[in-house]
This record gives C-alpha cells, structure tokens and sequence, in this order.
C-alpha cells in the first residue's frame, strides 16, 4: 500500500468512526410489532410487566424461563395462568438468531454464523477448556474501526446489533451446547463500546443471577480504546477489560489501529488508569487489572525494541499482557511472529515484572481463530469493495507467494 492510499484509507475510516460514533445511539434496531423480550433486562421486563397491568414479579419468573431454560415458548412457561400466558403471546415473543453454518474444530472449537432478521450475518465461537467454556460474542455487524491486521476489519460496517441480538448469542449457544458457559468475551465482531447501550444491557443479562449469573471477572468486553466511552462503561456497570494494545508507540498505532489517531495512547493510557482507580465507592468493584491484548505481527511489533517501549507506556497501568500469534487470511500482508521471538518478547515483559501470557491459538481448523470467521455483510461503507480492489492491484504487482509460519 502506498503512502497516499494509506492516508486516503486513514481518512476514510476516521470519518466512518466519526460518523458510527454520533449515530451510536440512534440505532437501536427495529421496532417490532411485538415485543422480544430476550433483550430486555430485568427492570425493563418488570416496567413491561406493569404496563399491562400484571405484577412485577411475573418479570423474575418469565426472565429465567427465558435465560435459564432457554425456552422460547409461553405455553411451557407452566407456573404462569393460563390467561397471562395468552396475553404474552398478544404482546411478546422470544426470537434469537438462527444458524446458518455450525462447525466444531478439532480442538472443540464451535463456530457458528447466525442469521438475523434483516439476512445479515454474525458470528459467535465457543471455545471450551477443561476448567471453563469461553463464548465469544460479536457486538455490531462489521466494524468501522479498519484495524490493520483483522479479517472483521476487511468486510466493512453496516450496523449496531440490538441487546437481543447480542444476548441473543448466549442464549443460542446455552441451548446448543452441553457444556456450561462460563466466561463470556466481547471480543466478536464489532467495537462493543460504540454500541453502548445495548452491549451495557446485554452484559446486564449475561451478569444477573436470574440469567447466566456470571461474576464480573466472567464478562470481559474489549475495546479499540474509544476513550469517552470507559468512563461511561464504568459508571453503568462493572465487567473486566480488555484493551487491543498492538503498538507501543503512537507511529505505529496509527497505523495498526487508526482509532489511536482520535485517542493516542498516553490518553487511553490514562483512561485505563482512571477505569482501574474507579471503584465508586466499593471497594468490592475495585478492578485489579486490565488485559492488554496484543498481536504478534512479524516485523512489525516485535522486536525487544517493542517491548521495552511497551513496558514504558504501561508504567502505573495495572495490567496483565496478552500475546495473539497472528492468524493470516486472505487479503492480509502480515505473518505471525516465529514462535521463539514471541517467547523472548514475553521474557522481556516478564522479567520487568508484567504477568505475560500467549494466547494459544484455537479453531484453526475451521478458521475459527479471533478475526478470521466472515459473515455476510451488507457493507454501508464500501470498505470491503474497496479492499478487493487494492488487494487485486497489489496482487498484480507481487508475484512472490507469502510464506505463513505460524
Ligand atoms: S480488531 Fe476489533 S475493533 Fe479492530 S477492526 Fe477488528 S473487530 Fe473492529
């Protein structure tokens, strides 16, 4: 990519972000005729309740029959009158998404792309383990954020999920799995926090003890660093983050992840801080650490050089690192560091006293991995046009093969 298409690229998103984030709150999906009450948390369910004159607590019964049972049906509701079960069906339904493909890895990775309403496509993986069955979950349908280095990235952005379609994955997956899930990360497709209100009262759902009842250290959201939006994040409820580092430096950030451009990293570093301090008041919300997640790219990000750079930034951050061997796709010019430079990156971090880990990679068999799994979109942004486009010149010019070792 020359330096011209990658400012005019730079640009582009900028404006795509700019543009998602004043609309954020305008969308909140359509209006159905009825009521869908799988995104409803439980104080919006008991003023649903109220308004057709039925006592709150009817909200508590019908929420764990939805989330707990995963059942969609109001006639097995069988505590419920007969009459109010009727009138539910007047007024409401119960609608999650449905498959169109469902694949487990060899491994036990589970992949599925859901259909929506409107024929758009997410997707959702469950990664088991022998202590604990993580689920990840998307958030929009695309993402305008344009990170370098992810295949969600190249499809373009068309729109916000609704909080059923994001609870929506859990409760799908609870229904089709045997194994329980207990660790739920927002790190699908999508940038959660510039789909604020509904991911809040979806992770509302995932954390209440009528519904899947995980504790805050379960639900982890993660995010490019849309700085304004923490601040809000930690008033309106209490999760573990996760913050897309990949870069120690704002040069390169820029270019791995453009949204550094808008919040460069001394403030978002600063804004994690100030997430971590804020406990409002209880100590019992005191956030111990953030997770910085950052991807191994050859090269690019990986040198000690990078990593004494990023034990610099991350002076006073209480945090645990974690390091992504990159996973490549198609349209992608990065390869993943070779394993042994990976080990001496996380011996850099670790003799300076940060808890480093490496992601193993999962799913690769079903291209199951973070950032490789591709729905159909129908792309507002162009973006994916315009990436074949580049990618077909690009081609035209290299000849010789990529070689990935990873
Ligand atoms: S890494 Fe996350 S924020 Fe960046 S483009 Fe991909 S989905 Fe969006």
């Amino acid at each position: 990519m020359n330096d011209d298409q990658t400012m005019n690229d730079m640009r582009e998103t900028l404006a795509e972000i700019d543009t998602q984030i004043g609309t954020e709150n305008t969308q909140k999906g359509k209006i159905d005729a009825k009521t869908n009450l799988l995104g409803l948390e439980i104080k919006a369910l008991k003023d649903f309740f109220v308004s057709f004159g039925e006592k709150p607590f009817r909200a508590i019964q019908v929420f764990k029959w939805i989330h707990q049972r995963g059942v969609d049906n109001f006639d097995a509701m069988t505590d419920l009158s007969k009459a109010l079960r009727e009138k539910l069906q007047q007024r409401a339904e119960i609608r999650g998404p449905e498959s169109s493909y469902d694949q487990c890895s060899l491994d036990g990775t589970r992949k599925w792309l859901l259909k929506l309403a409107d024929g758009n496509q997410i997707e959702t993986v469950f990664i088991p383990e022998t202590d604990r069955g993580t689920l990840c979950v998307s958030s929009q349908v695309g993402c305008a954020l344009n990170c370098r280095f992810c295949s969600t990235a190249t499809q373009g952005f068309n729109r916000n999920l609704t909080s059923h379609e994001i609870i929506g994955q859990v409760w799908f997956a609870s229904r089709h799995l045997s194994q329980r899930i207990t660790n739920i990360v927002m790190m699908g497709m999508g940038e959660p926090l510039l789909n604020f209100d509904a991911v809040v009262a979806a992770m509302s759902i995932m954390r209440d003890d009528n519904a899947y009842g995980l504790s805050r250290r379960r639900v982890t959201l993660s995010t490019a660093g849309v700085v304004p939006q923490l601040a809000r994040l930690s008033l309106a409820i209490d999760v573990s983050l996760a913050v897309s580092l990949h870069a120690p430096n704002n040069v390169l950030r820029n270019e791995l992840v453009p949204l550094n451009k808008k919040y460069p990293i001394e403030i978002l570093m600063q804004a994690c801080k100030d997430y971590v301090a804020d406990d409002r008041g209880n100590p019992a919300r005191s956030h111990r650490h953030i997770t910085m997640e950052y991807v191994m790219l050859r090269g690019v990000n990986d040198s000690p050089k990078h990593a004494k750079e990023l034990i610099q930034i991350l002076k006073g951050v209480p945090s645990k690192i974690n390091l992504i061997p990159f996973n490549p796709f198609p349209m992608s010019r990065f390869i993943c560091s070779e394993v042994h430079v990976i080990q001496e990156f996380q011996g850099i971090l670790m003799r300076a006293g940060f808890i480093t880990t490496i992601r193993k990679t999962r799913g690769q068999d079903i291209a199951a991995a973070c950032g490789q799994l591709k729905g159909q979109i129908t792309d507002r942004t162009k973006r994916s046009e315009r990436m074949k486009q580049l990618y077909l010149k690009e081609e035209a010019l290299w000849t010789e093969p990529q070689q990935v070792v990873c």
